[in-house]
């Protein structure tokens, strides 16, 4: 099941106001179609009837993965999910983004059953290495290879160009145990785990060295 409505949206680029269909959340356990829908961003894709061209519209939207127990609140303007008559369940990871790559990500990394919070403190290490030498813009998520146990992460760099960089499953291992042993994240809230945690984390994870 996925819940939508319907608005009018006047067309910014030729100002036609239609009607378009919103999608408000998306249980991809009842709706599997949805997962690649979110993984290539086109469920906030919206084409005008009349002129044709296409807008990305992005709206708060929760998404739901009952398998892998978590939720993800995408909001754009960072106002809260309004939780009243909303009981999570134990067990369940309960995260809150901002921007829609980072809505994809977050997905991809809980899906695996990986420890977001694990992951972004490994995106902040590579990226205080990595500035060394380049000027990088953003570091994304890519994939974990079962095989070689390394993590693969997307390095976006200030010109436009993309190249990756690996990290190898011990340092993810060495890293998740220290997040679940020294650091305490409410269950029960939507919590917004990024760069900005990561930052802060680090530091309580050195000061409790
Ligand atoms: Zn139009």
């Amino acid at each position: 099941m996925s819940k939508h409505k319907s608005e009018a949206f006047t067309c910014p680029h030729c100002q036609n106001e239609s009607s378009r269909e919103i999608v408000e959340s998306i249980n991809v356990d009842l709706s599997p179609e949805m997962r690649e829908k979110v993984r290539d961003l086109s469920c906030f894709a919206w084409t005008c009837p009349v002129c044709g061209k296409a807008s990305l519209v992005i709206d708060p939207c929760l998404y739901h993965d009952m398998s892998n127990q978590f939720m993800v609140w995408l909001s754009p303007d960072g106002s809260p999910l309004d939780a009243s008559g909303f009981d999570p369940l134990a067990g369940y990871t309960l995260r809150w983004v901002e921007s829609p790559n980072a809505f994809r990500e977050k997905i991809d990394v809980l899906e695996r059953g990986l420890d977001d919070r694990a992951i972004e403190l490994m995106k902040l290490i590579l990226a205080m290495q990595l500035q060394k030498s380049m000027d990088i813009v953003d570091l994304v998520f890519h994939s974990f290879d079962e095989r070689t146990g390394a993590f693969r992460f997307v390095v976006v760099l200030s010109d436009g160009a993309e190249q990756y960089a690996a990290m190898q499953g011990d340092t993810y291992a060495r890293i998740a145990r220290d997040v679940e042993e020294r650091l305490f994240t409410p269950a029960r809230d939507f919590v917004k785990v990024d760069i900005d945690w990561a930052t802060a984390a680090l530091e309580l994870l050195k000061g409790s060295e």
